[in-house]
């Protein structure tokens, strides 16, 4: 049902399911006790802590070979996993080197920066198209011998699918340790192949969750895995008081999402065809990105041939309509998006971009409120 107002910035976050919602209310009622304590309820506290991890590695395909971690969320997980695969390169553990995407998320691209030696950064560019060449992928991993690679799932602003499945596989044949920043797929694309990745990061919030609670897959055999030091929580993996609360409730999040995504993906997607269907007969001159190649259901990204995206963006919020300019955590800064950069595009089309994420649940009638307003918000801007 189509309510005044429609938000179509998913990729930035989500509300939270209604059972998240009430599994978090239940824990922090009647079990929001310390699960380090001694006492019977603290290990009431440990039990919930323990059965959101089940739930969660059931849902994931995990077992014994890998350990799931709770973090704060994706920013402090991809942080974790680089600064340790840097410490591991420092110490000669494995080679020195990192192979990273050329389009990845600001929380894998600057910790990369901020833990490697420049010189020790290969980037695997993305094409025209937003992927990863996966015949570059593997020369890199031949030729420049890196120690460890790091490649995302789907991207944030565009919802272009990277060959991480390939790009897992190719790691391990060349026995190079691979990360996955696998935020955007939950709700919106299948999770099969997951466990291939022997780290992988997801955020709660960007799939029905709450904010400020992910999960960390750590390989059970990779015993020097450190990421947050001080107390022995988690295992001493990741310190900080556990928040079960938030575990219950990605739990419950992620239950949720396994049992819908098979109708969402297929409604969000017919939806999204029939508001690009409209663009490009509304719009002449429009540019929808990714078009030719897999992406996620939920995402159009679009270059407009005018108006500048914070015109846009303000018209649309008039129309009903909350989209959003790119990635949310690089609202606040100035020049174009570092994606479409990568993928060949100008400054000047990049500040004509436009990012609608629709929920997943999404179907026609809300791309076509979508697709109503755009065609509102051209009127303005288009000046015949
Ligand atoms: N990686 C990707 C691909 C994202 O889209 C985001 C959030 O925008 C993050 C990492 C950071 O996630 P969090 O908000 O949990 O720190």
């Amino acid at each position: 049902m189509v309510t005044e107002k429609i938000y179509f910035d998913a990729n930035a976050t989500t509300p939270m399911h209604q059972r998240a919602l009430a599994a978090w209310n239940r824990v922090e009622t009647e079990c929001w006790y310390n699960p380090s304590s001694p006492f019977r309820e603290g290990g009431r506290a440990r039990r919930v802590l323990r059965e959101a991890r089940e739930t969660l590695a059931g849902i994931l395909g995990e077992g014994e070979e890998a350990r799931l971690v709770f973090t704060s969320g994706a920013t402090e997980a991809n942080n974790m996993v680089l600064r340790w695969a840097a410490e591991q390169s420092a110490r000669g553990v494995h080679r020195p080197g990192l192979l990273v995407g050329g389009a990845e998320h600001p929380a894998v691209r600057e910790s990369a920066l901020a833990y490697w030696p420049e010189a020790e950064i290969f980037v695997c560019p993305v094409q025209r198209d937003g992927r990863v060449d996966l015949r570059e992928w593997e020369r890199l991993l031949a030729g420049e011998k890196p120690g460890f690679a790091t490649l995302m799932a789907a991207n944030n602003e565009t919802g272009i699918l990277q060959p991480w499945q390939e790009a897992a596989r190719l790691c391990a044949e060349a026995g190079v340790g691979y990360h996955c920043d696998a935020v955007q797929l939950p709700g919106k694309a299948s999770l099969e192949g997951l466990p291939q990745c022997p780290f992988y990061t997801l955020s709660a919030h960007k799939f029905g969750g709450p904010k400020g609670c992910g999960v960390l897959r750590v390989p059970t055999r990779e015993n020097s895995f450190h990421g947050q030091r001080g107390g022995e929580q988690e295992g001493g993996v990741r310190s900080g008081t556990e928040a079960p609360a938030l575990a219950a409730a990605m739990a419950e999040a992620l239950t949720e999402v396994r049992e819908k995504w098979e109708t969402w993906a297929p409604e969000s997607g017919e939806g999204r065809a029939l508001f690009e269907e409209v663009l490009r007969q509304t719009i002449p001159g429009v540019q929808i990105l990714g078009e030719g190649v897999p992406r996620l259901t939920n995402t159009s990204f679009v270059i407009f041939p005018q108006g500048d995206q914070l015109r846009w963006v303000r018209l649309l919020d008039r129309q009903g309509v909350m989209a959003s300019t790119g990635a949310a955590c690089a609202t606040a800064k100035e020049g174009p998006s570092h994606v479409l950069a990568a993928m060949g595009y100008e400054a000047m089309e990049a500040r004509r971009s436009v990012r609608f994420s629709g929920l997943p649940q999404y179907g026609k009638a809300e791309w076509e409120f979508a697709a109503k307003a755009v065609a509102g918000a051209w009127q303005k801007i288009s000046p015949a």
